[in-house]
């Protein structure tokens, strides 16, 4: 077939010689990388023991575009020694003003979700992928989230936790290497680097949605199965219906 008195072999043939004549000339100028956003990937310390060592590590960081818009890091909260991490997204308005992850409404939420879990958020570690406030609330951009995760993946290491639970579909494909959506994951274990990891959805989707709040108590419920957790007894707390169950 031909186009404007051209075959089309004829015309790929000459798109690839503007090209590489294009790349020559780019080379020639001392030109490396065309314009292409290189990721930011912080190289990580050999050292990084403790929590206190992955903090020193971050420092002021800026290896992405968030620490612009953000007005303090938030780094994570919780026991150094946790039976869970729980892990989020990144932080939202009210975590950006305290420093301290899920302090917000769907902060609450997850302080039950601990609470009728028998625990307490101090026995736990809560941390999240991004550590610094998307504008907005926007959901975190790709080479944002691949720019902070050597940080959680640090912390993880520094934790130990038995169970991994993520909070939501960015956490869950960000740790588990997958697109797949939090509806399929949620529910059952997957391993992160020998850790058993429940996805489950994320507080602030149950509290649009709180006739999923009995699905996440599901998977609290595995969870608690695998640590051999018992749950409070049901309190004078309204705020929880039969066997510590989220209402
Ligand atoms: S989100 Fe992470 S990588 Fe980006 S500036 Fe904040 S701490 Fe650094």
């Amino acid at each position: 077939m031909k186009k404007s008195g051209k075959t089309l072999q004829e015309e790929y043939v000459s798109i690839v010689k503007a090209v590489e004549e294009h790349l020559r000339f780019a080379h020639e100028m001392g030109v490396s990388d065309m314009g292409v956003k290189k990721v930011p990937q912080p190289a990580a310390p050999r050292n990084l023991r403790t929590l206190e060592d992955i903090r020193e590590w971050m420092g002021d960081c800026q290896r992405c575009n968030l620490h612009a818009t953000r007005t303090q890091i938030v780094f994570g909260t919780g026991s150094p020694d946790p039976g869970i991490l729980f892990v989020g997204e990144g932080p939202g308005e009210e975590e950006d003003l305290q420093g301290k992850p899920f302090v917000g409404r769907a902060g609450q939420l997850l302080t039950k979700m601990i609470e009728a879990m028998g625990l307490t958020r101090e026995q736990v570690f809560i941390a999240n992928v991004v550590k610094c406030r998307p504008p907005n609330n926007r959901n975190p951009e790709p080479e944002e989230i691949a720019a902070c995760s050597p940080f959680l993946t640090a912390q993880i290491k520094a934790l130990n936790p038995k169970v991994i639970c993520t909070l939501g579909a960015f956490a869950a494909r960000t740790l588990l290497k997958t697109e797949e959506k939090i509806s399929k994951l949620r529910g059952r274990f997957h391993l992160y680097e020998g850790i058993k990891l429940m996805p489950t959805y994320h507080p602030a989707y149950l509290l649009r949605n709180p006739s999923e709040k009995k699905t996440s108590w599901g998977d609290l419920q595995e969870i608690m199965k695998e640590l051999k957790l018992e749950p409070p007894p049901p309190s004078a707390d309204p705020s929880r219906g039969k066997e510590g169950q989220l209402t």
